[in-house]
């Protein structure tokens, strides 16, 4: 690691030349605001994701609720989502009005279990919310069959997912809505920033307004058209946009995408070859119909790996690594267990999962070297360092 060979920090970006070039000319050019490379990176992300239209936003959070708030999903209305997820994904639908309905995953997949989301349908309930959690995609022909008999919309949480593919078909195209981060630990990132893509033209031009103060939509343009015309409020909005000094990043971020992919899918691999056999339950490989996005390299600390999973962290801190945990099940937020009357026992996949699981840092910043410290830090742990 370039910027410190002490501390390996989990999650590090990778930025290279071209996105520090374009936000320099980007600084330099008198445009910093929500202009013309922010419409450049939504054009290029729909295209890499054979969408006809795309809405760059300050924050993934704010895809996943402008998503719900375009779709007209507030109070009375139930959601149904994970219980193995970032906070972020309940609190949107929190945001909205609505109610979140935690179902439990998959022991194996750590994702929604659909067999649980049909026994928590009723008649309040107007969307189901998967995470494609890690980069591995959901059971998306199971969730689709069960949004299509129920008359469900279907808002994927593609935070960790951009590059992930299910049945040939982009993961995020394939439900109503598609919301990505780009935080700084995503695969792609702007800083801060997100990507809301939607089926229908009309929802991503509703959220446009909604997310820019609520102006009317042949406002869309007034950064850029040649004649004046006045822009004029038909609701009360939020203000959420994407600028171009994000965009700068993103472009040249995206650019790079597929090549970042094949620097982490090499590495996973290697940690999957590299560390059965000592207790740790690795993650399975993805099946052939899936390609999955390698976000994370989320293992689970097993009794018989000799240490718990919050000593294997401390441990791996000692020896320089940083390591995250994804996630806490959502039964283990005292706001959320509060709110939504959570029990602990509740979700056991989901609350054993939170207990066991730790990630090691899987960033195409890391080179052969860095891969092989996490590697041997990891025996060093399990050895008793
Ligand atoms: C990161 C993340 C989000 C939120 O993205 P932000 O850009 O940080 O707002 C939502 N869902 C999941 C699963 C995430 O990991």
């Amino acid at each position: 690691m370039a910027a410190d060979d002490k501390n390996l920090v989990f999650g590090q970006p990778l930025i290279g030349e071209a996105e520090i070039r374009e936000v320099e000319d980007t600084l330099r050019s008198g445009w910093i605001g929500c202009g013309p490379k922010t419409k450049r990176f939504e054009a290029d992300f729909a295209a890499y994701k054979d969408s006809n239209c795309a809405l760059a936003l300050n924050s993934g959070t704010s895809a996943l609720f402008h998503a719900l708030d375009a779709a007209g999903i507030g109070a009375g209305d139930e959601v149904i989502t994970t219980a193995l997820t970032f906070v972020a994904t309940i609190n949107s639908i929190i945001h909205v009005g609505a109610t979140p309905i935690i179902v439990d995953v998959d022991d194996e997949t750590q994702n929604i279990d659909p067999a649980k989301i049909e026994a928590a349908v009723t008649e309040r309930t107007k969307a189901i919310l998967p995470v494609h959690l890690a980069g591995l995609p959901c059971d998306m022909d199971a969730i689709m069959s069960i949004a299509n008999s129920h008359n469900l919309l279907v808002i994927e949480d593609a935070a960790h997912a951009i590059e992930a593919e299910y049945k040939d078909k982009k993961i995020g195209t394939i439900g109503d809505f598609g919301c990505f981060s780009f935080y700084p630990t995503k695969n792609l990132t702007t800083g801060e920033g997100g990507m809301l893509l939607a089926k229908d033209p009309a929802h991503l031009a509703l959220a446009w307004s909604r997310s820019a103060h609520g102006l009317s939509a042949d406002a869309y343009n007034r950064y850029t058209s040649s004649t004046f015309a006045h822009y004029r409020a038909t609701e009360v909005g939020y203000k959420n946009n994407m600028y171009d000094l994000q965009a700068a990043l993103g472009i040249h971020q995206l650019a790079r995408l597929e090549e970042n992919w094949q620097v982490r899918k090499s590495h996973w691999m290697q940690y999957r070859n590299e560390l059965s056999g000592i207790g740790l339950t690795l993650p399975a490989l993805p099946p052939s119909s899936v390609r999955h996005a390698y976000h994370l390299f989320a293992m689970r600390v097993t009794a018989e790996f000799g240490v718990s999973r919050d000593e294997f962290i401390k441990g791996m801190n000692a020896n320089g690594i940083g390591c995250g945990v994804h996630f806490l099940s959502i039964a283990d937020h005292p706001y959320h267990e509060d709110r939504l009357g959570l029990k602990s026992g509740d979700y056991p996949v989901a609350e054993k999962i939170s207990a066991e699981t730790v990630s090691i840092p899987l960033s195409a910043k890391l080179n052969a070297q860095d891969v092989a410290r996490v590697i041997e830090a990891v025996r060093h742990v399990h050895r008793g360092g």
